[in-house]
């Protein structure tokens, strides 16, 4: 008998093992601790997380735990149980899905420094008649009699002008005495409080503020959408409900989207809050583990942050809010491929509190789940606070108009015209195109084939400023080339297509006065110039704005009178059935940034391919509308929220493994379902929209099932029955999917 350890390896693997706790590390080996234990035939020492210590019977074959690497628990029990869940939900190894909860290189030993006090000897009196007394040391001996709790060196030092060396000669003498000991470091500082608007609550907003804490004061989980247009005042309810959380000694985690992280809606949430933490990507790994610590401690009450803040250890977490739900970077990349504001409600439930989700446009599945659970519920921000209308947004067919003029135009005269008026008033314009680049595409001009990335097949963007044909997908660049790659053909290379920086250009010409930017990944490569670019727009050094869907949110400016969307389709296009969603989801947007100006605001919307219901919708405002039109027909497909799906893509070298690869695994899971009378079935296999990557060719087949635990009970049948395989580098799983690319 004796304390046995289950941990769980960093690696990918899907199991966990056994390791005998030996006397010394006995009490240190807990579950949430990482570890270093001895693994396989050659003891080769490997950390792992600590899931369970028990006292069990055991055998000697069991090695024992090596070492133990922190010195304090990483996960508490709940963030345990919540790693347990994701790591079964998502299909991710136990021991990688932990390591992804807490920050990368957390040592919570480098949470603390060391400090150095001094104080007056007990016998120094005594002491102090053996030596000689400078004035220096005279006034250590004073200012140390003075503060008999003792002082840190630094202040001592301060405080009497002394130097270094007469500190250490008195303790050599025995006068004084230095102590070390270690104290936890501060977290970095985002306090920065700003002043309280004048205003107060109105009465949807108060109703709104007093459910949610009621919820939270009786430690109740509920799911809360905030649906209200952007204007709405909902970011206000965030604010006071988790004040009121706080008021009670808990703590708060705030989500935003990736894309917030660096404009207004962060700086005007910290502004209105004390002991506030800040999670993004910019931080160092060092100050990451040091605010970690400072949550952990009850010292920052307010996490905000994207992804990973969801994490954060808050010993006495009251609420948790996400903002903007739908947008699509909640979901992670890399295993464990989590969805934020789903793991925000499955810690809200272990935590019993509630958790709100706001948005204009709330993804489908929120929206539907409202209707469908009854721990949801929904409660509307019925209009703008300013009492300002919405946007007025007009439809331009660029096919009829293309054929009105001469030339190739990218912005229409209704555009141009709607441009000019805002310029002529002082007022600012935005304009979007999901695209960025210049002419983006090369074509042959004879055999009309296009130039394509080698290695992942799909079209290469040419880029006007370095004159270089760049894959989006791998980033591999190659000279322009002069002819078509076909030899027999050697026709003539045409640029076409649309992109931000044809866009600019065209503005460039049409608008020869008006100062204009460009925001893309291809100008906004540091964070800086995306600072740079929102105080232009501010301090209204920019007459228009021209970007990718960088622009479409987060800005908040009253002097944008004008938005354009230059092609609407960009997005349409995109082989996937939530393509009409986002759609939606970006013009709603873009549209939100016009018209916090006094005036109204007007929005243009252009497309090719004519006024398809999902621009009605939108040209409406109708979310509502286009909820019901698109539950219709993702009910009538079985698409979700009618379904749940888990997208398994198959890579290899090999085209034809890859192939065979995916009809053997289809095929696999297909009888395998059969045989255990799962629910679930199987579509495809296929080749992945995007066929080749990285030299690699992919397949993917999608698993589809009723409803969540329908869909867990298959996948974790399938793994344990190892049909299939934890995700690894040729087998990826992706459950619930935001993308289908
Ligand atoms: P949302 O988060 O829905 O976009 P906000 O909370 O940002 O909405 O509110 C929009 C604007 O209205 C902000 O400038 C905010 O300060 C202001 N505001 C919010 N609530 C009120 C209120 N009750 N009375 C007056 N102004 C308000
Ligand atoms: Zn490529």
């Amino acid at each position: 008998m004796g304390p046995v350890a289950r941990v769980a390896l960093l690696a990918p693997v899907d199991k966990d093992y056994s390791y005998t706790v030996p006397d010394e590390l006995a009490g240190q080996v807990e579950p949430g601790r990482r570890v270093v234990v001895p693994f396989g035939r050659r003891g080769r020492r490997v950390p792992a997380f600590c899931v369970s210590v028990a006292d069990e019977q055991w055998t000697s074959t069991l090695r024992p735990v090596a070492e133990v690497l922190d010195d304090q628990r990483l996960l508490s029990d709940s963030l345990l149980e919540l790693g347990r869940w994701m790591a079964r939900y998502y299909c991710c190894p136990l021991g990688r899905t932990l390591a992804a909860m807490v920050p990368a290189a957390i040592r919570v030993q480098s949470g603390f420094r060391t400090v150095r006090t001094c104080r007056l000897a007990r016998t120094g009196e005594e002491a102090a008649k053996g030596v000689r007394l400078s004035a220096q040391r005279r006034a250590v001996i004073d200012c140390l009699t003075a503060h008999p709790e003792g002082l840190t060196i630094e202040a001592l030092l301060e405080a009497t002008g002394a130097g270094r060396a007469v500190v250490t000669a008195l303790a050599k003498a025995g006068v004084v005495e230095i102590r070390t000991h270690r104290e936890p470091a501060p977290a970095p500082d985002f306090d920065r409080p700003g002043t309280e608007p004048a205003f107060q609550l109105n009465r949807t907003q108060r109703t709104a503020v007093e459910r949610i804490v009621a919820m939270a004061a009786e430690r109740r989980f509920r799911a809360v959408l905030l649906f209200g247009v952007s204007g709405s005042g909902k970011t206000e309810v965030y604010v006071h409900a988790i004040r009121a959380v706080l008021a009670v000694g808990r703590q708060a985690i705030l989500l935003v989207p990736e894309i917030a992280l660096t404009t207004q809606i962060v700086e005007r949430l910290t502004s209105r809050f004390r002991d506030v933490a800040v999670i993004h990507s910019g931080l160092t790994g060092t100050q990451r583990s040091l605010t970690w610590a400072a949550i952990a401690r009850g010292e920052k009450r307010v996490v905000i942050g994207t992804r990973s803040a969801i994490f954060a250890p808050c010993p006495d977490l009251g609420l948790i809010v996400v903002d903007e739900e739908q947008e699509g970077s909640y979901k992670n990349l890399q295993a464990p491929r989590f969805h934020t504001r789903d793991v925000a409600i499955k810690r809200a439930q272990l935590a019993g509190v509630p958790v709100v989700l706001g948005s204009a446009t709330p993804s489908l599945e929120t929206w539907h789940n409202c209707d469908r659970y009854r721990h949801f519920e929904r409660i509307s921000l019925p209009a703008r606070i300013s009492g300002l209308p919405m946007p007025t947004v007009e439809f331009v067919d660029l096919r009829m108009a293309q054929g009105e003029r001469k030339g190739v135009h990218l912005l229409s005269e209704r555009m141009e015209q709607a441009i000019r008026r805002t310029l002529e008033a002082g007022q600012q314009a935005v304009l979007l195109l999901n695209r960025r680049g210049y002419a983006n595409y090369l074509m042959c001009s004879r055999c009309r084939h296009p130039v394509l990335c080698p290695r992942c097949q799909v079209n290469m963007v040419f880029h006007q400023t370095t004159g270089m044909a760049v894959c989006h997908y791998c980033q591999s660049k190659m000279p322009v080339p002069t002819k078509c790659e076909d030899s027999s053909c050697g026709g003539k290379l045409i640029r076409w297509g649309m992109g931000t920086q044809r866009v600019e250009e065209e503005l460039r010409v049409k608008f020869p006065e008006a100062r204009i930017a460009r925001a893309d990944s291809d100008t906004m490569l540091r964070s800086e110039h995306y600072e740079d670019m929102i105080r232009a727009l501010a301090e209204r050094r920019t007459d228009i704005l021209v970007g990718t869907q960088m622009v479409a949110k987060g800005l908040d400016f009253p002097a944008v009178a004008f938005v354009g969307v230059v092609n609407a389709d960009t997005s349409l296009a995109i082989p996937d059935f939530r393509a009409s969603e986002r759609t939606f989801q970006l013009i709603t947007h873009v549209a939100g940034r016009a018209g916090r100006a006094e005036a109204g605001g007007h929005v243009v919307v252009q497309s090719l391919a004519g006024v398809s219901p999902v621009l009605s919708f939108a040209i409406r405002h109708d979310y509502e509308g286009f909820a019901r039109h698109e539950l219709g027909i993702r009910r009538q497909l079985g698409w979700p929220p009618f379904s749940r799906l888990a997208r398994v893509v198959i890579s290899h070298t090999s085209r034809d493994r890859a192939r065979a690869e995916a009809n053997a695994l289809a095929r696999g899971i297909t009888s395998f379902l059969a045989e255990h009378k799962l629910a679930g079935q199987v579509l495809g296999p296929q080749a992945a929209p995007l066929a080749q990557l990285r030299n690699c060719y992919r397949y993917e087949l999608l698993i589809q099932a009723a409803d969540a635990s329908r869909l867990l009970e298959t996948l974790e049948t399938l793994r344990h029955n190892k049909v299939l395989k934890p995700s690894g580098q040729q087998v990826m799983v992706d459950v619930d999917p935001v993308s289908l690319q």
